[in-house]
């Protein structure tokens, strides 16, 4: 489907040259007509703001780019969040300049804008569990099918994704091997080895990689995706208390990487039965509320038990030299996040990003005019000291000298810079600089003197408004309820059901056929409650659980 969508695009874009070639000889004789009406309005731009030299000069654009496009932006995003909002997430990431479509359906390129926040939250777990004692390696991407079924339920729950390499050149292997969807089995195989005594304990690996996943349901770009990027954490405690201290420490990082870094709040808990991961004991997740009413798993931690203990034969001599199975973890955080991030800050004009993981973090956009070379000069020259004052930060100058203030002003924008920072003649007289906030669109006037740290408070601020505001959204989407009709209710309107339940798969099943909603997960520390399920099972809650509609 998007693959047809894109198809119908380019058809759109082909159709517009053609009709553009058409309009070539006439616009050719409205040139000159243009030049003039140009510098009409860069004169008239001396006396009058930027943004209004920008609007006249909009207008001047549309009307050499005819009449069919009077109410196209240019360069923008041409549908509202609100109104269709997985069009408006498609042009956004595209037009942002952060992934393209690969070949193959539910693979995609990550250009080097989105790559660059990747880096950032990389860089920032890569850190946390280094800190913790978590140390790197790397194992291979393809798993011997024998070795790959050893643990029942994870086979079980992993079988209909897993693609499958069955031959090199024109020559079929005697046994297929896995293009990895997550690397227990062929991990385990190694530390089978490597464990032996309890000195060689706690074991605790990660790993940076990619894997491959042939999903059914239609893929979306980061959020769902047959190829992602992830690190991927595996550990081995000689005790079962270890282990589950480790799942949320942990969690807790990636809540952090969420919350501090993307801007997101989330809803950490515990996964149903029903949805916990395939071969775990149980699943810790953190969940996310995204702006179109769907709940998304952000990422996870799973208890794994001595399931793939048994399975791989992981045992060490304790102290008393009698032989154990190990207690194990595995946890990840993927390029999904990033997705995430889009839709939750995103707006009409495109990307929000939060200053922590903006790869440009303040844009200098000089306002030049042709007629005034010694100005523009002098300006550029500013500039230039500015962007080296403001090193300490990912800043970029816009010296293009083809594109006019006002593109330059929307392509930022586009790309969610979170402050740009203007600067014209009258700026320079004054000497100050105009800072313009990409959350809220604010302007503001600051003295050269000042800017460095009126640029540390206007980023934070930034930073705290971004995650308050999605925040805000969280708390006012959870609905507490009581009834299968109150759930209902709820779910309808666009909300988070928040609900006592009994524990059954039966009730939670009966939510997914009567609401359409699945259960996301049980928030930690949450008091029991004496009221009955949800369902009208008539049975006692056994916990409050989140139910939304999801991806
Ligand atoms: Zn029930």
């Amino acid at each position: 489907m998007l693959k047809k969508k894109k198809l119908g695009k380019r058809k759109a874009r082909k159709t517009r040259k053609l009709k553009s070639n058409v309009k070539e000889s006439k616009r050719l004789r409205s040139k000159r007509k243009m030049k003039v009406q140009k510098e009409k309005i860069e004169k008239k731009s001396e006396e009058t703001k930027p943004e209004e030299a920008f609007q006249e000069q909009k207008i001047g654009l549309k009307a050499e780019l005819g009449e069919e496009n009077l109410e196209k932006p240019v360069l923008g995003i041409t549908v509202a969040k609100s109104k269709d909002f997985s069009e408006w997430y498609t042009q956004v990431i595209q037009k942002a300049e952060m992934i393209e479509y690969g070949p193959v359906s539910g693979c995609m390129v990550i250009r080097p804008y989105s790559y660059a926040i990747w880096e950032v939250v990389q860089s920032f777990l890569d850190k946390e569990f280094k800190k913790s004692g978590v140390q790197n390696a790397y194992f291979p991407l393809l798993i011997p099918e024998s070795l790959f079924k050893k643990e029942q339920e994870h086979v079980k729950g992993f079988n209909p994704e897993v693609a499958w390499v069955t031959e090199h050149g024109d020559t079929k292997f005697d046994e297929r091997l896995a293009i990895r969807p997550t690397s227990e089995t062929i991990m385990y195989d190694s530390y089978k080895k490597w464990i032996r005594s309890y000195r060689d304990l706690p074991l605790r690996l990660n790993q940076w990689n990619n894997v491959v996943r042939w999903e059914f349901k239609h893929p979306v770009p980061f959020l769902r995706t047959r190829e992602f990027l992830w690190q991927e954490g595996h550990t081995a405690f000689a005790t079962r208390e270890e282990a589950e201290k480790e799942t949320i420490d942990i969690l807790n990082i990636y809540a952090r990487a969420y919350e501090e870094l993307y801007a997101i709040p989330v809803l950490k808990g515990k996964k149903s039965e029903s949805e916990k991961f395939a071969g775990a004991v149980y699943t810790n997740s953190i969940e996310i509320f995204m702006p179109n009413a769907k709940a998304i798993q952000g990422c996870t931690t799973h208890l794994l038990g001595q399931n793939f203990a048994k399975a791989f034969d992981i045992s060490f001599l304790d102290k008393e030299g009698k032989k154990q199975f190990v207690w194990q973890n595995s946890w990840g955080f993927t390029t999904r996040s990033i997705g995430i991030m889009v839709a939750i800050h995103g707006d009409d004009k495109g990307l929000v990003l939060p200053p922590r993981i903006a790869p440009v973090q303040i844009v200098i956009v000089p306002i030049l005019f042709s007629n005034k070379p010694t100005v523009n000069d002098r300006i550029l020259e500013l500039a230039r000291d500015l962007k080296k004052e403001l090193k300490t930060f990912r800043v970029e100058l816009d010296e293009r000298a083809e594109y006019n203030p006002g593109f330059k002003f929307n392509y930022w924008e586009l790309k969610g810079v979170p402050l740009r920072i203007e600067l014209g003649p009258k700026d320079l007289e004054k000497e100050h600089v105009v800072f313009v906030r990409r959350d809220t669109g604010v302007k503001e006037n600051v003295p050269v003197k000042e800017i460095i740290v009126k640029t540390i408070k206007v980023l934070a601020d930034i930073q705290d408004n971004l995650y308050h505001k999605a925040k805000k959204f969280l708390e006012e989407s959870i609905v507490k309820t009581g009834s299968m009709h109150e759930l209902k209710k709820a779910i309808e309107s666009g909300k988070i059901a928040f609900a006592p339940w009994c524990g059954s798969a039966d009730c939670e099943a009966k939510v997914k056929d009567e609401a359409g909603a699945k259960s996301i997960n049980i928030p930690f520390g949450v008091q029991k409650v004496s009221e009955n399920c949800v369902c009208g099972c008539g049975n006692k809650a056994e916990a409050q659980i989140y139910f939304a509609r999801s991806y």
